[in-house]
């Protein structure tokens, strides 16, 4: 775990949230009126590592990417760490990343498919990411 020094930029970044976003809500408000049923933030099997969104019955996880925390998209980069938490964000980012890998490949293993979105590309436009995410159920039958 992550040593951490307190510092001013520690409440703004605490506010910072990782479930229930905005994009992830409108997402799933698009994929209820497609009929789609889902569960959320599901559990992986003996580990700590949660899924946003699961269709059980068409084997399919979908995650919603932060940007901030995940840092994988390219039209808004995290802005570099600095300060005295440095070796922590980092190393909270690095856990972050080695936990998506491990989430995907765990659910390979379980025989899902796995869908990644960025938050930004939810929040643009949730209709045409739940249809993405329909025409993929329609693929799994
Ligand atoms: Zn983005």
């Amino acid at each position: 775990v992550e040593r951490w020094v307190k510092t001013g930029a520690s409440s703004s970044l605490s506010g910072r949230r990782s479930r229930d976003t905005g994009p992830e809500v409108r997402l799933r408000k698009a994929l209820h009126r497609l009929g789609l049923r889902f569960r959320l933030h599901r559990r992986i099997a003996g580990t700590r590592l949660t899924v946003d969104i699961v269709l059980a019955r068409h084997r399919l996880a979908v995650f919603v990417d932060g940007d901030y925390w995940h840092g994988t998209c390219p039209e808004h980069p995290r802005t570099p760490t600095r300060g005295p938490n440095r070796d922590a964000w980092e190393a909270k980012f690095a856990r972050i990343a080695a936990n998506d890998q491990r989430a995907a490949d765990l659910l390979a293993a379980e025989g899902y498919r796995v869908l990644r979105f960025r938050e930004c590309q939810v929040d643009r436009d949730p209709e045409a990411i739940a249809g993405y995410i329909q025409h993929e159920v329609s693929l799994a039958h």
